[in-house]
C-alpha cells in the first residue's frame, strides 16, 4: 500500500459529499469521537428543540400541547423519517420504548401471525441484550418457545420447518460483521419463517432496505448512528401486511382505536400506532425528530459507501503502522459494519491510554478494540489522526 500522507486524507475530506455535515453536529475541541456506534454525537438542532419542546412547548402550552403542538402524533411522525433510512413505507414505523422493549413487542407478534411453531432462531453472537429477550419469551411461554442459537455459518443450515422466526441483529456490534440481509430473509421465507431484525448497529451508517429484502419485523435503537441522545426512544417497523392482524401482548391506551374516550374494553386501533403501549416521551421524541434533521436529502447508499471507505483507510493505516493489532472484522467494505474491530492481548490498556489522548472509541472484554465510524461526521483526517495516536502508543 503506498504511503498515506495527512494531505492525502485531507483531500479526502476536500472531496468528501458529506464534509458540511460535520458543522450540524456539536463535537468537543481537541477529541476524535469514534464512539457513535454506541452515542452518536449531539446534532446542534436538538439543542434549540429541546429549549422549544421544554419552555415553550409544555412551559406555555402545558396539557394544551397534546393536541397544539401535536404531541400525539409525534410518535408516528418520527418513525417516517426513520422509514425512509430503513428501506420502509410511511406508517410501518413508529418511535417506542426502548430497544428491548420492542424486541419483546416484535417477538410476542411474530409468534401470532407466523406459522404455528415453536422455534426462535438466533446467532450465538447475537447482542446480549436480544438474547435475554428472547429467554425471557421462553422461560414465560410454558415449555410453547424454544429458543436456538447456532454459529454464524450454519445460520442457513438450520432454517428448517421447526423455525417460526428469524431473529437477528444485522450488524454485530463486537465482530462488526454485516449480515447479508436480503439472502437470509429470502431464505427464512422459502423456510416458511418470520424474519425479525434488530437495526441497532446499522440504521444511520449503512443502507438498509426493509422492504425490498421482504423483511417483516424490526426494531432498533435512537441513540447511537440516528443521534437520539443518551437512552432516547427506539422504534418498532411492522410491515403493513401484519400490522392488524397483530393483537399486541403489550396492548396499551395509546394504541386504542379511541383513547380518549377511556372505554374499559380494548379495542386496537389499525396500522402501526397498534405498537403503542402508554403515553409516549415527548421530549425524547422531540430531540429524535430534531436529530434526523441531519439526514434530510442525505441518500443513504452514499453514507454506507463512506463507511466503507473510513473503515478501509482505518484497516489499511493500522495494517502499516500498527502490525501488532490484529483485525478481527471484515475486510471487504460491504460485509462489514460502520465499525472496525482489532484485537490485541492488552487491548484494554491500550484503549485506556487512547482516551487519555483525546481519541474517544471502546474496548470490549477480553480483548476487543472497537472504533465506531459515523460517516455524517467523522473524517477521513479523524481516522489518521486515530491511527497515529496508537502507533505513539504501542511505540512507546
Ligand atoms: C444498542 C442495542 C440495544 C439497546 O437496547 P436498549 O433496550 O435500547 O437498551 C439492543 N440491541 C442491539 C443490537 C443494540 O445494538
Amino acid at each position: 500500500m503506498k504511503k498515506i500522507t495527512l494531505e492525502k486524507v485531507r483531500e479526502m475530506d476536500r472531496i468528501d459529499p458529506f464534509r458540511g455535515k460535520r458543522e450540524e453536529f456539536l463535537l468537543p475541541e481537541g477529541i476524535i469521537y469514534l464512539d457513535g456506534n454506541s452515542l452518536g454525537a449531539l446534532p446542534k438542532a436538538v439543542r434549540l428543540r429541546i429549549r422549544d419542546v421544554t419552555e415553550n412547548e409544555w412551559g406555555q402550552s402545558l396539557i394544551a400541547g397534546w393536541d397544539k403542538h401535536g404531541w400525539v402524533a409525534l410518535p408516528g411522525k418520527v418513525g417516517d423519517k426513520i422509514a425512509r433510512l430503513i428501506g420502509a413505507k410511511q406508517g410501518e414505523v413508529v418511535v417506542t420504548e426502548s430497544t428491548s422493549i420492542n424486541l419483546f413487542k416484535a417477538v410476542t407478534a411474530a409468534l401470532q401471525v407466523g406459522p404455528k411453531r415453536g422455534t426462535i432462531l438466533t446467532e450465538k453472537g447475537n447482542f446480549p441484550a436480544d438474547l435475554y429477550v428472547l429467554d425471557a419469551i421462553a422461560r414465560e411461554s410454558g415449555g410453547k418457545v424454544k429458543i436456538k442459537r447456532v454459529a454464524r455459518e450454519d445460520l442457513i443450515a438450520s432454517l428448517t420447518d421447526e423455525i417460526a422466526i428469524l431473529c437477528l441483529t444485522h450488524a454485530n456490534y463486537k465482530t462488526s460483521v454485516r449480515h447479508d440481509m436480503a439472502a437470509l430473509t429470502r431464505r427464512a421465507r422459502e423456510a416458511g419463517a418470520m424474519t425479525i431484525w434488530d437495526l441497532s448497529h446499522s440504521a444511520g451508517a449503512l443502507p438498509v432496505d426493509l422492504n425490498g429484502c421482504g423483511a417483516d419485523f424490526a426494531i432498533g435503537c435512537g441513540y447511537k448512528f440516528l443521534n437520539g441522545g443518551p437512552g432516547g426512544s427506539g422504534y418498532i417497523f411492522v410491515a403493513a401486511r401484519h400490522q392488524n392482524k397483530i393483537l399486541p401482548a403489550l396492548a396499551g391506551w395509546m394504541g386504542h382505536v379511541r383513547p380518549f374516550d377511556f372505554s374499559s374494553d380494548y379495542q386496537p386501533v389499525s396500522g402501526i400506532a397498534r405498537q403503542l403501549t402508554g403515553t409516549p416521551f415527548v421530549i425524547g421524541a422531540a430531540a429524535l425528530d430534531a436529530a434526523l434533521e441531519v439526514f434530510d436529502g442525505v441518500d443513504m447508499e452514499a453514507v454506507g459507501e463512506k463507511a466503507g471507505k473510513l473503515g478501509d483507510l482505518f484497516i489499511g493505516l493500522v495494517e502499516a503502522e500498527c502490525p501488532e493489532m490484529k483485525l478481527a472484522c471484515p475486510r471487504e467494505a460491504t460485509g462489514r459494519t460502520s465499525q472496525v474491530t482489532f484485537t490485541y492481548p492488552e487491548a484494554q490498556k491500550i484503549m485506556a491510554e487512547v482516551v487519555k489522548r483525546g481519541v474517544v472509541a471502546d474496548f470490549r472484554p477480553p480483548d476487543v478494540m472497537r472504533f465506531g465510524l459515523a460517516p455524517l461526521y467523522n473524517s477521513y483526517e479523524d481516522v489518521y489522526r486515530a491511527v497515529l495516536t496508537l502507533k505513539e502508543i504501542f511505540k512507546q
